[in-house]
């Protein structure tokens, strides 16, 4: 990733610039792998939710939606190995004291014990400390990310619990009341969008690796027998989310199989959808088939079965589980990185987001030709208030209309009204598409229906 440092520092700027992502705390210097969405980048990451849930919930007939809470009873993580197995492996530098993942230090090689969390060199490599150029000591330690609070309002009796380390976890625990309650015909999954924290190690990967940030979860539910079926159509679905839906090209995504020496122990199949964000493929997604060890462990832990009973072939079974778990900031960071574009145009750089219009954070700019004629204002006013109750759009009267183009093409705008004097004579206006700079004259009446249409 760290390569192509031009376009990323590109990327960085301009979501800092146009408001769609700020350092958090950056008045106190920063903190370390937080990020705040601007009101841009708020924008943005609502749709890509918002579109995550028409296409994997509203669209399908037996997925459901759940909002679970962060705190979770403990045990939870003590049952799904989190609290052991949950590990970096660390190094720090003795001299600027600074921590690295020794799996990303060069020539090194380590293997990790899925169950106890430990990780084994297998060959040591580079010690030299990749920041201060200090040497390195060897001492490999294994590094927990699951994050800590306290619960409980009497001083001395506050009890640790983890703040989730994976946002999926709560959809094994309402596996029980969800089965009593909806009435779900088998197989059926549950969705969540929901936080997850982690201690991360490595830092300077803009919003790839943060220490806190959302994950878009499915968890399939099915019977043994089905989940092989079942994995490669959920696959497909899910491959076919981001080109379709998010306009990720195929050539800078791919599927990776994990080989067997990083597979979880107890999956029975585990592929990630990578993109090319830079020069390498990183992960954007797991789709794994876990089969049924997350309800049988947290069965175990609670002392209750999570199983379910099928009415047709009268068998009952603790059904297998199909995970498709993918990021929110990874999503919203490859979405940037595919859309982001610059060209010459007379002498001049124009930069703009070839998003798609589903996703841009307005989907129409208005302007008056000039701030200071109130019959010019006065007209796209009323344009302005009648597109708001549909689309989020945004005003702009700054400037020379030039201008003004230049900053909605950073920002993705799709479209661009502008009201002028022929407006005020025959009630048209122009509109003006990103992409191909071309303008043409509608009809008043008839911008609501453009834009309707152009979004489909
Ligand atoms: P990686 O090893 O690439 O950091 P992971 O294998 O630990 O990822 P999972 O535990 O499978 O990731 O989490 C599912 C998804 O959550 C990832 O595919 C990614 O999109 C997102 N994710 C995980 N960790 C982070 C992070 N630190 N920052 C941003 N997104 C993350």
């Amino acid at each position: 990733m760290t390569k192509n440092n031009d376009l990323m520092e590109k990327i960085v700027s301009l979501c800092k610039r146009r408001g769609f992502v700020y350092p958090s705390s950056e008045i106190y210097g920063g903190f370390a792998n937080i990020y705040d969405f601007g009101p841009l980048g708020s924008l943005l990451a609502k749709n890509i939710r918002d579109i995550w849930i028409k296409k994997m919930v509203q669209e399908k007939d037996d997925v459901y939606l759940i909002d679970g809470s962060i705190l979770m009873h403990p045990k939870a993580w003590e049952a799904s190995g989190h609290t052991v197995a949950f590990t970096d492996p660390l190094i720090q530098c003795p001299a600027c004291k600074k921590r690295f993942r020794a799996d990303k230090l060069e020539g090194w090689q380590l293997k990790k014990d899925n169950q106890t969390g430990q990780w084994e060199v297998i060959k040591q490599g580079s010690l030299v400390c990749p920041d201060c150029k200090g040497n390195l000591i060897p001492t490999v330690k294994e590094f927990n990310l699951l994050m800590t609070t306290e619960v409980g309002s009497v001083a001395g009796e506050k009890s640790k619990v983890y703040l989730k380390g994976e946002s999926c976890q709560n959809i094994y625990l309402n596996f029980l009341p969800f089965r009593d309650t909806m009435t779900a015909k088998f197989p059926f999954g549950m969705a969540q969008i929901g936080k997850a924290f982690r201690n991360e190690i490595t830092l300077g990967k803009f919003l790839f690796k943060v220490r806190e940030f959302e994950q878009m979860d499915i968890e399939y539910f099915c019977a043994p027998e089905k989940s092989d079926n079942l994995y490669e159509e959920w696959k497909k679905i899910r491959y076919n989310w981001y080109v379709e839906e998010m306009g990720l090209s195929t050539e800078r995504l791919r599927w990776r199989q994990h080989p067997p020496e990083e597979r979880i122990f107890y999956a029975k199949d585990a592929w990630d959808i990578e993109y090319k964000f830079f020069d390498d493929f990183e992960e954007l997604e797991g789709v794994h088939n876990r089969s049924d060890y997350d309800l049988k462990q947290q069965g175990k832990f609670s002392g209750k079965t999570l199983d379910y009973f099928d009415p047709i072939d009268k068998k009952r079974f603790v059904p297998y589980i199909i995970e498709c778990s993918g990021g929110l900031q990874r999503t919203f960071f490859a979405v940037l990185v595919e859309s982001y574009r610059e060209e010459v145009i007379k002498d001049e750089k124009r930069i703009f987001l070839k998003i798609k219009p589903s996703l841009a954070p307005y989907k129409a700019a208005v302007f008056p030709l000039v701030a200071n004629k109130p019959e010019l204002t006065n007209k796209a006013k009323s344009i302005f208030d009648s597109l708001k109750p549909e689309f989020m759009v945004i005003w702009d009267d700054i400037g020379n209309i030039g201008k003004r183009y230049r900053r909605q093409d950073e920002i993705g705008t799709p479209w661009c009204i502008t009201v002028d004097y022929q407006t005020l004579e025959d009630n048209t206006v122009t509109i003006r598409d990103r992409d191909t700079m071309k303008q043409e004259r509608i009809k008043i009446d008839e911008i609501t229906e453009y834009i309707r249409e152009k979004l489909k």
